[in-house]
Formats: structure tokens, sequence, C-alpha cells
């Protein structure tokens, strides 16, 4: 239970998990510090940490269930709000079967995030989940599992070469996937000292970008053809590793025959790069090594996201750089107890997707608004806010309507719960137990989020929730939790880590140290046991088995293809790193320094249209329209604008990008749309 003075956790706002000391007094949390003896962050908070405390106080937070009446969504007590959510659940399962459940859940920030309602699908039987891993990392991980079995971590410490590629660690705070890394600003001062290059390819100059020693200005979801064009280079000038490639890759006679055409003069019309730019980067790769590759969420929204990421795997695997000091390594990561099992039926769409893990959620949306192969009825949205995340927001909102029970657990009032049937109010980090797992270059180790605080009204931690659920409805016999500390105790009991013991010792390592090179004894995880350039696992599922790229289709957004009429500029998008994805915005903390949504557009383009900074504008797409000011940016490409991503909610009330973007296409693999490119025009407001 909280009790008052300083405690050791761990923050859940992002994925990174930094060590925290919260300081609690008679009135609450006092202050919230870096806690120097955490082994990634080693003392290190960024500022989102402190909205901790705003967190849990804020008048806003969700601290009653909410159920839809005809007046809107009342207060109820939670035996009401269960009774309902079991009595709904079952009656959809008996007319329609298991399956007729989705669980749409949001990005892993937290395990809490992770695994909410996992189980509970499990017993009641469906095999369908989405949320937004379609738009994050998994599409990467999926180009990565199939050429190499694995996603590997970036050696940043020992790399002589070092290119972030669609990644801005400085500012999003995510170094790896699953690695805890030290503040990075320091990561990046000793690589700088000791003499390794830095190199940023990004459409936009990111925070970090700035901070390396070359920024390649990339045309937006053009990577699959530079990465075609270094192939072919590194290919033609005889520069890959031949030992390695000869003893542990497959299909580099099909590689090279494949990307015999991919020239740096095609590539170059193609990525707004010069060629020559394009033939000296892929020379550097190839020969300054050791080199890493830290790729990140820039490739993920695009509809190009699995090749342009088997490019990035076939480079590091030509060149050797696999599982060598410097290159990328395959971790050791904490065992922990698995709460999903292998579906007895067969998930939305398996046919279609047949090698992503989830029903990527275009399968969902087109099976709700379609009925085809059948329509779900019911949604359990944990931690999630798909009617902001997912592209074309307005089609997502028709989707939902369809469903016939919609129900929302989280800690604020979002778009999507402003929809539902019913809401539950979620516990914050600082409220309840959690954990984290971290691989590192030291050990594997595991580390403990405790309660500081009690929770606000009645919130209440998922796996609560979730167990009471699945008890009203018959089906807790075996639940191996009842609340958010027996779920900590189950996960960690692989580990032999008891909760008593992290309890008292806060961090614990779990495994022992990396080793480099362990393909020469076990392989690579993939169907040859080889790195397979010709993906044998895509050949298998239909899939083009080799990199293809394909011009953008979303509405003629790319320099070769003629804009739409009307919608001469293309526009991308990110998300301001002071917030996490659409969350937040509602903390006065939080937007003291970031106030609202900006469309960041090239002065030349502003003046074309009789802009000056700071104007509100009418930003339009084939989609849609929303009302943005406007703030200059010299680095952008003419034609190019970049509007921030995130806002919408209704406790914020601000533009969202995907009232702009489109959901007509997707990646075939992982259903990624392209929130990070659509054609748009810009109007002053008068
Ligand atoms: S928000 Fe992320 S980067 Fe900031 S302190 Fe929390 S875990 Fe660390």
């Amino acid at each position: 239970m909280p009790v008052h003075g300083t405690c050791r956790t761990i923050c859940g706002l992002c994925h990174a998990n930094c060590g925290l000391l919260v300081t609690v007094g008679p009135h609450g949390i006092e202050r919230i510090e870096g806690d120097p003896d955490h082994p990634a962050s080693r003392g290190y908070i960024c500022g989102k940490a402190h909205a901790g405390k705003e967190i849990v106080e804020s008048p806003q937070r969700l601290t009653m269930p909410l159920r839809r009446t005809p007046r809107g969504l009342e207060p109820i007590g939670w035996d009401d709000a269960l009774d309902f959510a079991a009595g709904r659940l079952a009656a959809i399962r008996d007319r329609y079967g298991p399956e007729s459940l989705v669980r749409n859940a949001g990005a892993p920030v937290s395990y809490e995030a992770r695994d909410g309602f996992l189980y509970f699908m499990r017993v009641f039987g469906s095999p369908n989940f989405t949320g937004s891993s379609n738009c994050c990392w998994l599409p990467r991980a999926t180009a990565f599992n199939a050429t190499m079995g694995g996603k590997p971590e970036p050696d940043f410490e020992n790399a002589r070469l070092i290119l972030f590629w669609g990644s801005n660690p400085l500012a999003t705070e995510r170094y790896g996937n699953y690695c805890g890394y030290e503040r990075f600003h320091r990561i990046i001062s000793r690589a700088k000292a000791r003499g390794a290059r830095l190199i940023a390819i990004d459409p936009v100059r990111s925070e970090t970008a700035a901070r390396c020693d070359e920024w390649i200005r990339i045309e937006p979801g053009s990577d699959v053809a530079l990465g075609l064009a270094m192939i072919n280079v590194i290919i033609a000038e005889n520069l890959h590793d031949r030992d390695f490639v000869d003893r542990y890759t497959s299909g580099f006679l099909a590689l090279a025959e494949h990307v015999r055409t991919a020239t740096p003069d095609w590539a170059a019309c193609i990525t707004g790069l010069a060629a020559d730019q394009i033939v000296d980067l892929a020379r550097r790769f190839a020969t300054n090594g050791p080199a890493t590759i830290c790729d990140g969420n820039g490739f993920d929204m695009y509809c190009s996201v699995v090749d342009a990421v088997r490019t990035v795997a076939i480079l590091l695997g030509l060149t050797g750089n696999v599982d060598v000091p410097g290159s990328v390594v395959f971790l050791p990561f904490a065992k922990q107890s698995v709460l999903s099992a292998p579906p007895k039926t067969a998930k939305i769409r398996q046919s279609e997707f047949p090698i992503f893990r989830d029903v990527p959620f275009p399968g969902i949306k087109e099976a709700l608004l379609h009925d085809e192969p059948y329509r779900p009825r019911a949604m359990i949205v944990h931690h999630s806010n798909p009617v902001l995340i997912q592209a074309n927001q307005r089609r997502t909102v028709e989707a939902f309507r369809k469903l016939e029970f919609l129900v929302v657990d989280d800690v604020f009032m979002t778009a999507t719960a402003e929809i539902a049937d019913l809401v539950l109010p979620a516990t914050s980090p600082m409220e309840r137990y959690g954990y984290r797992a971290y691989s590192s270059f030291d050990r594997g180790f595991v580390a403990l989020s405790r309660p500081v605080v009690g929770p606000p009204g009645e919130a209440r931690d998922v796996f609560t929730m979730e167990y009471e659920l699945a008890a009203r409805m018959g089906l807790e016999a075996d639940y191996p939790f009842v609340d958010s500390r027996s779920w900590v105790e189950h996960m960690l009991k692989p580990t032999g880590v008891t909760l008593a013991r992290l309890e008292h010792e806060q961090i614990v390592a779990v495994t022992p140290p990396p080793r480099y090179r362990k393909y020469k004894e076990t392989g690579f995880q993939t169907p040859s046991g080889k790195l397979e350039f010709y993906s044998e696992q895509f050949a298998k599922a239909g899939y083009d088995p080799l990199p293809i790229y394909r011009e953008p289709t979303n509405g003629g957004a790319s320099p070769v293809v003629p804009a739409p009429a009307g919608f001469p500029l293309r526009c991308t998008s990110r998300r301001p790193a002071v917030f996490v994805h659409t969350k937040f915005r509602n903390l006065a903390g939080m937007i003291a320094s970031y106030p609202e949504p900006l469309l960041w557009i090239e002065p030349s383009d502003a003046a074309r249209r009789g802009l000056r900074e700071g104007d509100m504008v009418e930003l339009s797409s084939p989609r849609g329209r929303v009302t943005i000011r406007t703030r200059f940016d010299i680095s952008l490409r003419p034609g190019l604008v970049m509007m921030d991503f995130g806002w919408g909610n209704p406790t914020d009330g601000l533009a969202s990008a995907n009232e702009l973007t489109s959901d007509e296409f997707w990646n075939p693999i992982s259903g990624s749309t392209p929130q990070r490119l659509f054609a748009c025009e810009v109007v002053k407001m008068t």
C-alpha cells in the first residue's frame, strides 16, 4: 500500500520506463526525480515524468464507470457496470460466437498496456486481436523476423557508423525496442568523441538529425528505393561481406538479380537525393563498419513499411553487421509467463494477413463496414484510442457504430471513449503495480512499478476489472491473477524473481551478459536457419520474397506521381516529443510548452499563399479539412508541409491529423496506412 516517504518505481508514461524516485507526503506526491541507480536511465527523466503528479490529481480523471443512456454517458457503480458488460458479452457470444469479440490495444508503453484483457480473450475464446500494431513497431519487427528471425538492438557504443533511419531517439527516448540505454545525448557525445560518424535519414530535420554529422533529406515514403539502390551499389562494387554472405545467408544471387535495375540514378528521382549521394552512402556503410542502423517509427505509417525495413535488414546482413560488436545485436531478455494462447479458430482475414501477429486494424475496420468475412459485434478497447490513431477518422467512427457493444478502459475521456457504450475508469501508472523487463548490453533485468498513491474515485487497475468481468461470466476458474499485484507475481514466475524480492531490491538482473555471433552456433531463427535475403516465409505466404518499390498510392502524394487536382502540396505528420501518442494534451504542465498542433510550412510555400507565420489556415485533403496554426520551417523541402499529430480528443478539441489521412490503401502484410503522407492544400482563413 502507498506510504509516505520516498520510494523507487519506474515511469509508465512511455516505452523507456525510466527509473523514478517519488516522494509522497500527507497531501500526495511532493517530488518526482530520476533514480540514479536505474541501470538504463541513470537518474534521467524527461519533462513528461513530472506530469505523473498532474495525472494523479487532474479533475478531468475518469473516476466512475460511465454507461451510455439516451442522455449520453452517465455514471454508474462498478457492480452495475460489470454486470452490464458481462450480460452484453455473454449475449453476443451466445448469438454470434466468441470470435465476434475483438480486443483493441494501444502501444505497450507499460506491460499493463501490453497485457490487459489478453487472458480474458483466451478464456472467452476469441482469436481477434487488433490495435495500433499496424502503426508502430510490429511492421518493422515483421520485416526483421522474416530476414533474420528476430529484432536485434543497435550497439551504439561500439559502432563506427550509426544510421538513424526514420528514427528520432533524442526526442522520443526510444533508443531500441526492448533495450535500456543510458540517456541518449551522452551516447551521441561519446560516439562523436571516439570518431564515429552519425548520419540521419529523415524527410524532416528532427532533433536527432540536428545532432548528427549528416542529415540525408529523403523524400517521405521513398526509403525502399534508397535501400534497394544502396544494395545495388554494394553488390555491384563487391563491397559485401563475402564470408558472412557465403556462410550464413541465403538468396544472395536472387537479391543481386533483383536489384540490378535499382540503380542510384533510378532511386535519385524517387528519393530526391543525388545519385552520387546514394553511392557515397552505400560505400561508407559497407566499408566503415562496424555499422549499425537505428530504425524507428518514421518507417511505420507508410504503405511501404515492410519492404522498406526489409532493405534495412538486408543491408545489415549484406555487410555482416549482425550480432557482432557495433552492429545490431540479439540481446538476452527475461522469460515471462505467456497470457495469450494459440487461437483455436482462424482470426478475421487470416488468409489476407497470414504472417502479421494481429489482425491489422484495416482488416477489422473493413470487416465491420462490409460484414466480410463476418462482422465483429463487440470490442474491448484497452489503453488505446483508435479513433485518433488510425487513418481516416470519419470511417473509423462509422465502423465502430456497427458494433453492438464497445467498452473502453482509460484514464481520461478520449475520442474513442466518447462513442463507447461503457467507459471504465483505469488507474494511472503511479496507482497500481506493474513491472518491466529490459534487455541491455550488460544484463537483462526487471524493475518494479508500484503504487505510490491510491487511485482517484473508483478507478481500478485493468487486471482487477478483467478478473471481475471474467468471474461474472463464469470464466474465472484457473485465472492466474485477480489484480495488478498478482499479475506481476504470475508474469515473473519464469524469471524465478518473487514480487517480495523485487519490492525489496527494485531492480534484479535476470539474464547472463550478452554474447556475440550466436548465429555460428544456432543459426538464425528463420525457416532456412540462414539470414534470408529471399524470404522463404514471405514466399510461402504469397508475398513478394524480395523488397519491391511501389509508387505511393494515396492520392498522388509523391514527387513522381501527379498531385490530385486542388491538392498540390504533400503533407507528412509527426508527434511532438513533449507528448506520448494522443495523450496528455489536457494537462496544463504539458501544454504550457506546446499548446496546440502546428502546421509546419516552408516559407516560399507560405509566401505563394499569402501566409505569415502564425496565421490560422484551413488544411484540406481529399478526405477532409481542419483548422490549424502555421509555423515556418526553412529546412522543409518546398512542396512538403508537416502537421503535428495526436490532438482531437474531447479534452483538447483541436485538429486531428486523421481527419485528413486515407485508409484506402494499406501494406498487404501489416495493414499499415499512410498517415505520414497525403496530398493537401493550405488556404489562409479569412
Ligand atoms: S516519459 Fe518516458 S522518457 Fe520521460 S521519464 Fe517517463 S519513461 Fe522516461
